[in-house]
């Protein structure tokens, strides 16, 4: 019997050692060494699988590779110093010279940066479409497309993209169909079961889910990562032993971290829709979402970020960033520690008015990523700052 997520998440471990340990032990080395001649030729032409230096594999590397692919379904994997790291390899791998890419119109404000200010240099072209607007991405299609793009939920607007459809869409026209899986987590939503060819995310966020490390990570088939690791080796955005051995060791807690970063959000969205300060809460698994069908269909709970919008526009918004006291003013998400951003002046401010408002970001809105202190004390700061 293949265990379970939690099980894999636990027991999936690098050899010991001599010594025996039970924790899988830190390899801080750049290289490893050769027995002889023979060995080293062996291992250089890649008839014998071992590791040679950490820009190509590591132990701790590899161990966070073999968890993540489990989880997600997935052959195997890349990983990357970060998050952004893995989404440039991805792409830089696979895409060509004016080649065209579809994409969801709300996507990571850095991932937005490459296809805006870096992909034109190779006279790449991306076309987008908003959350609602399936039925429009098949016209999207050029002779030169190569892939689909997608992040669900989305970052800030927490929309739900159906990738079960986007899958088929792909699949029917050759497509790859590629998803950042980072706001879900592999633990509650799995998009390769949905016709994903690449899964990425950001390791920074809920995988590390304590604020301490950057990484990222790709996984798919074989065949695909196996292109994709020979551009990540001669380029260099590898993940550090260390950052691995730290990620490695917060997935054995990932399931029950992301149970209580859900049950959290889930009552502190509730409580915030009874607010009459309040315009508008979202999250995915209150009834009132849009898409709250779909987000039931695939994903396990709701996730960790709630957006709600304040009455009283910017300076609502402002008003409300200065009063909070416990929860954190910060850049990150998916922390044990509750944070709050104000997106319109922040993470999205690159962003014109127009296309703020395209991607669902108001002067009012307030990104809120809930943490895992008690929902009674980050309630009351919420309600503090908002009614004061
Ligand atoms: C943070 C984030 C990234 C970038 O990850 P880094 O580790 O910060 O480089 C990419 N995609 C999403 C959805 C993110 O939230």
């Amino acid at each position: 019997m293949i265990p379970k997520f939690e099980t894999q998440a636990i027991r999936t471990q690098t050899e010991q050692s001599q010594f025996q340990e039970h924790s899988s032990p830190l390899y801080l080395t750049s290289s490893f060494v050769f027995e002889d001649a023979e060995e080293m030729r062996a291992s250089f032409s890649e008839e014998k699988e071992r590791n040679i230096y950490s820009r190509f594999s590591n132990p701790n590397t590899s161990e966070f590779i073999q968890k993540v692919s489990q989880m997600e379904g997935a052959e195997d994997g890349v990983a990357f110093s970060s998050g952004m790291g893995a989404v440039f390899g991805t792409f830089a791998t696979f895409l060509n010279a004016g080649d065209h890419l579809i994409s969801a119109r709300a996507v990571f404000g850095s991932t937005h940066s490459l296809f805006t200010k870096y992909f034109p240099k190779w006279n790449i072209e991306t076309s987008y479409f908003a959350v609602d607007q399936l039925d429009a991405v098949e016209d999207l299609i050029q002779e030169n497309t190569r892939c689909i793009y997608v992040e669900s939920p989305t970052n800030p607007g927490v929309d739900i993209l159906d990738l079960e459809a986007l899958g088929k869409i792909a699949k029917k026209h050759k497509l790859f169909f590629i998803v950042d899986n980072c706001f879900a987590t592999p633990y509650l939503q799995t998009p390769i079961q949905f016709g994903a060819d690449l899964v990425i995310h950001s390791a920074t966020k809920l995988m590390d889910g304590q604020g301490r490390v950057l990484g990222g990570i790709t996984v798919g088939k074989k065949e695909l990562i196996r292109e994709l690791y020979l551009f990540a080796r001669n380029t260099g955005a590898s993940l550090s032993p260390f950052n691995a051995w730290v990620l490695s060791k917060s997935l054995e807690t990932l399931s029950v971290r992301v149970d209580r970063h859900c049950e959290n959000a889930l009552i502190l969205a509730q409580k915030l829709e009874q607010l009459e300060e309040i315009n508008w809460v979202k999250y995915p698994f209150l009834p009132s979402h849009p898409q709250y069908e779909l987000a039931q269909k695939q994903m396990k709970q709701g996730g960790t970020i709630v957006s709600f919008e304040l009455k009283g526009g910017v300076e609502a918004g402002r008003n409300f960033i200065n009063k909070i006291q416990l929860c954190s003013l910060s850049a990150n998400l998916g922390d044990s520690r509750t944070i709050v951003t104000h997106p319109s002046s922040t993470t999205h401010s690159k962003l014109s008015t127009a296309d703020q408002l395209a991607v669902g970001i108001t002067g009012g809105m307030i990104r809120l990523s809930v943490g895992l202190e008690h929902q009674e004390d980050i309630w009351n700061d919420l309600i503090q700052a908002i009614t004061q």
